[in-house]
């Protein structure tokens, strides 16, 4: 074979190749671009980590043995015999709805609060770890226990039953309190308990359960207030781990909720890389 013949038959080997290869980048392009974004698929490992990881229970029985350790020293604290009270959030706080979360991935919805009130009208939603526990402990100490909850105010009968089957204290009318008029501070609500209690301890999977100064995140996320606060969590704030939802994801969408396109959007266009 004479050598230019050699030649033009690697040049168009090559040429074969790199063609093949433009093809299957092509045809992953393709199917990368075509697919749906389902409207909860993000929610997926947050919810398996809510639902199946040790570390989770784990880390509520920490938060919650901490939170008695908390409630001791905030009594030993006071001076005067006061109507004591510690106040706990109700989702993913004392109640595990991640059964919710799931359904909506399993049927590529989003949040709505019919679907919401469809899953809290059944009272099945399970005692979080740790929780049932330090809510008759501080009871044992002589304080009532409010819960202050934004689930809305047509809930309250199945909460109550549902926190009642699952064995808390102070389930009843007088002290769930649950959101009016789509009011989402709880500062007036918690201004109406202090009003005959002295608050000793604040429990949630979310800043806005212990005050409103943890609102606004326009600023880097919310960081440098709680920076500023760092002394009260651990002493007069419990925090408790909630990857699902929350203020935190407000944030990230620039403190709305855009279509689910656009959310997808800014999600990657948050995380932080090298
Ligand atoms: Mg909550």
């Amino acid at each position: 074979m004479k050598k230019h013949t050699i030649f033009l038959m690697l040049i168009l080997g090559i040429y074969l190749i790199s063609c093949n290869s433009k093809t299957q980048n092509q045809k992953q392009k393709t199917v990368c671009d075509s697919l749906e974004i389902s409207a909860s698929e993000h929610l997926v490992d947050a919810t398996l980590w809510f639902q199946k990881s040790a570390e989770m229970r784990a880390l509520y029985y920490q938060c919650y043995n901490y939170a008695k350790i908390a409630l001791d020293k905030q009594l030993k604290k006071q001076k005067e015999k006061t109507k004591n009270v510690v106040i706990l959030d109700i989702d993913e706080t004392v109640l595990d709805n991640s059964p919710y979360q799931s359904m909506l991935i399993k049927k590529g919805l989003s949040y709505t609060s019919e679907t919401w009130k469809e899953w809290t009208k059944l009272a099945k939603a399970k005692a979080l770890p740790g929780s049932v526990e330090f809510t008759n402990y501080a009871k044992s100490k002589g304080c009532e226990i409010f819960y202050v909850s934004n689930r809305d105010i047509d809930e309250k009968d199945a909460t109550i039953k549902n926190m009642n089957n699952e064995n808390f204290p102070f389930a009843d009318e007088k002290h769930i309190y649950l959101r009016v008029n789509k009011e989402s501070s709880k500062i007036p609500r918690f201004k109406q308990i202090a009003k005959d209690y002295q608050i000793l301890l604040f429990v949630g999977d979310n800043l806005r359960d212990f005050d409103e100064i943890f609102a606004n995140r326009s600023n880097n996320y919310g960081f440098n207030v709680v920076d500023s606060l760092k002394n009260k969590f651990g002493d007069k704030f419990i925090l408790l781990p909630n990857p699902m939802y929350g203020e935190w994801e407000k944030a990230i969408y620039g403190g709305a909720y855009p279509n689910e396109k656009e959310k997808n959007k800014l999600r990657k266009k948050a995380l932080q890389s090298f």
